[in-house]
């Protein structure tokens, strides 16, 4: 393995993803050594330390996993030439996605070699392809190289990972296991209810490649085949397939369409103008916005470097519609945090929730964040968990604090409500005059004056 500058960058960014990453790497050292193979690890440029590898092993062919983001899709392309014209052979993989991107493009009826805009197709072209396997071609060689010590957290100004957090292949499938055997038969659910902390948790071992979309999917079909399973534990392994076909998805959108990380995918909305910042950003960034289940999503974040998929929507949500920021600002913010590490979902995601990307919906997706924590929080865990300040007010009260601070008997300091912070905006001034701002954009040329 090669850790170049730019990676060494991108890590020290974010020391919470650097420490996963050291321990990712020190797990597979260690896998590899078990089957009697040294890892090899280099520093420096890409393409200058894999030319001199592939020399000093003698290689005839490099191969490696491809990439799903502009940025990496580019470096990658530069690779392949390079080697290429030193009289190397190269074997790209699609190893990510469970479905690699041009296996669902060859489905389309008029092939033009591009991939699908829309999951809802996408879906129906993924199902009907057979997941290959990859594992039966890797051959392991004994060749004698010089190796740089393993990365290591304090490089990055991070520290190291307790032994039992540090992530591999078999810890991962054991823990998914589990989570088959029970909470898993109700994923419908706990996709949507962050205080219940019941989602899969797969986003960083997948984003690190420790364990394979190939593996999961067979493990929850074969859970699937139980024939003693309810109607309701069915639809939930059937949502937990489809979360991992979005997450192909977006792998094939970031391989056919992103030709930059900040490229806006829809035409028609690349000159809408949002904000690059807003006075409330800082609030927003440390869950200050005086919207509690939006607080409470961000202080997760910041704690923990992962967020439930609910409060990412509502906070990205409230982001780019309450605020009028732009998506790019919030999944940058994000990428600080977030100890998974795949650019092509988050880009495309955040898209996704601005209406700028690979949904075409009419209207833009603005969630009332009062309203999802009242359906999605409604005794007010979640929003306890993460907002000490709050976690004093009594029953739905903490839902909507500056209502409830306003009601007499509950403006005791017991409650301690006034340390949180008023809100921010008005959610339905700022929604409608965003939907207003929206129309008046995307309604024809002409009509406009
Ligand atoms: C604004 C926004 C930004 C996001 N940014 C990222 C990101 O940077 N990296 C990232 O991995 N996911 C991102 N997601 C998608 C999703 O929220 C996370 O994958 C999920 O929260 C991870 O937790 P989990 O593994 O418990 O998910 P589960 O719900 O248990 O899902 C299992 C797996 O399915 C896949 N999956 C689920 N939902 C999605 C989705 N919407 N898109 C693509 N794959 C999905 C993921 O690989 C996930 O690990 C984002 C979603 C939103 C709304």
């Amino acid at each position: 393995m090669i850790v170049e500058p730019d990676l060494e960058r991108r890590l020290a960014r974010n020391p919470r993803r650097a420490a996963y990453y050291c321990g990712a790497v020190s797990s597979l050292a260690a896998a590899l050594a078990a089957r009697g193979v040294a890892l090899i690890v280099r520093r420096g440029t890409l393409r200058a330390e894999a030319l001199r590898l592939a020399r000093e092993s003698r290689a005839a062919t490099i191969g490696w996993s491809a990439a799903y983001d502009a940025a990496t899709i580019a470096n990658d392309r530069d690779l392949q030439a390079a080697f290429e014209e030193a009289g190397l052979r190269v074997a790209l993989a699609h190893d990510a996605p469970a479905i690699a991107p041009d296996e669902t493009a060859a489905v389309r009826a008029h092939d033009d070699g591009t991939g699908y805009r829309a999951f809802t197709p996408y879906l129906t072209a993924w199902r009907s392809r057979t997941r290959a396997t990859y594992g039966a071609n890797v051959r392991y060689a004994l060749v004698a190289l010089d190796s740089n010590p393993l990365p290591s957290p304090d490089t990055f100004g991070a520290e190291a990972l307790a032994d039992a957090d540090v992530p591999s292949e078999a810890k991962t499938l054991s823990a998914f296991d589990a989570y088959l055997a029970g909470p898993a038969l109700a994923y419908r659910t706990a996709r949507s209810v962050p205080a219940e902390a019941a989602t899969a948790r797969l986003s960083a071992a997948l984003s690190f490649g420790i364990v394979s979309a190939r593996t999961l999917l067979a493990r929850i079909d074969a859970r699937y085949a139980d024939r003693f399973l309810l109607a309701e534990e069915r639809a939930s392994l059937a949502a937990l397939t489809r979360a991992l076909a979005q997450r192909d998805f977006f792998l094939q959108l970031g391989w056919f369409y992103e030709t930059s990380p900040d490229l806006v995918l829809q035409t028609r909305m690349r000159a809408f103008a949002f904000a690059r910042s807003h006075p409330a950003l800082e609030a927003w960034r440390f869950g200050r916005t005086g919207f509690p289940f939006v607080d409470a999503g961000m202080r997760q974040l910041r704690a923990t470097g992962w967020m439930h998929p609910r409060a990412r929507l509502v906070a990205a949500s409230f982001l780019c519609y309450d605020l009028g920021v732009d998506w790019r600002v919030g999944r940058d913010a994000w990428d600080d945090l977030l100890v998974e590490d795949e650019p092509a979902l988050a880009t495309g995601n955040w898209q996704w929730t601005a209406g700028v990307g690979a949904d075409l919906a009419q209207y833009p997706r603005i969630f009332n964040p009062r309203k999802q924590a009242r359906w999605f929080d409604p005794a007010g865990t979640y929003v306890r968990r993460w907002i000490p300040e709050l976690a004093n007010l009594p029953g739905a009260a903490v839902l909507d604090p500056a209502a409830s601070i306003a009601r007499p008997q509950l403006a005791l300091p017991l409650f301690d409500g006034a340390a949180y912070a008023a809100p921010v905006v008005d959610h339905e001034a700022t929604a409608r005059a965003f939907l207003a701002r929206y129309a008046v954009f995307t309604r024809p040329r002409d009509e406009r004056r």
